[in-house]
Order: structure tokens, then sequence, then C-alpha cells
């Protein structure tokens, strides 16, 4: 009946994470050290051969974003 409950209805800012998918830019990575996100994934879906850019495992993933801030070079992204 009021305009206003539509108005008031919307969650606008409420972005849901979980509609998106962790992926890893490795030219970002200068791929000389330990990946030190592979530590901070509280699933361990992150692994890492030698020092190349780290690996996500999609299935153990859940998109929780701590490797995504704890990135320095922005090498993973949630998008
Ligand atoms: S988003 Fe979270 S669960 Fe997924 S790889 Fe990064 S730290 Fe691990």
């Amino acid at each position: 009946m009021s305009a206003f409950s539509n108005f008031f209805g919307t969650s606008k800012g409420t972005e849901n994470k979980t509609d998106k998918t962790l992926v890893v830019k490795a030219a970002r990575c200068p791929q000389n050290h330990p990946c030190p996100s592979v530590r901070v994934c509280p699933v361990g879906a992150l692994t890492q051969k030698g020092m190349a850019a780290p690996d996500v495992n999609a299935e153990k993933c859940i998109k929780c974003g701590k490797c995504v801030n704890f990135c320095p070079m922005r090498a993973l992204v949630l998008e």
C-alpha cells in the first residue's frame, strides 16, 4: 500500500561473497616466495607448488576472503 515499504525493503550494500569465485591472478604474483596466504586459509583450500602462484581448491574454498585481504600483491581476487 505504501511506496515506502518497497523503498525500505531493499538490502543494498550486502554483497553476497558466495556468488563469487576465488581467482588467482598469477601475473600479479612475483612467484619467488612461499605464499603467505596459504597459511591464513581456514580450510586449507590453497596449495603452492614450489614458489609458483598458489592453486585454489574450489571444492574446499568457502569464499571467506581472508587470503584476498592478506596478499599484498592482490593476486587473489573474489570475483
Ligand atoms: S577465500 Fe577463504 S577459504 Fe577460500 S582460499 Fe581464500 S582463505 Fe581459503
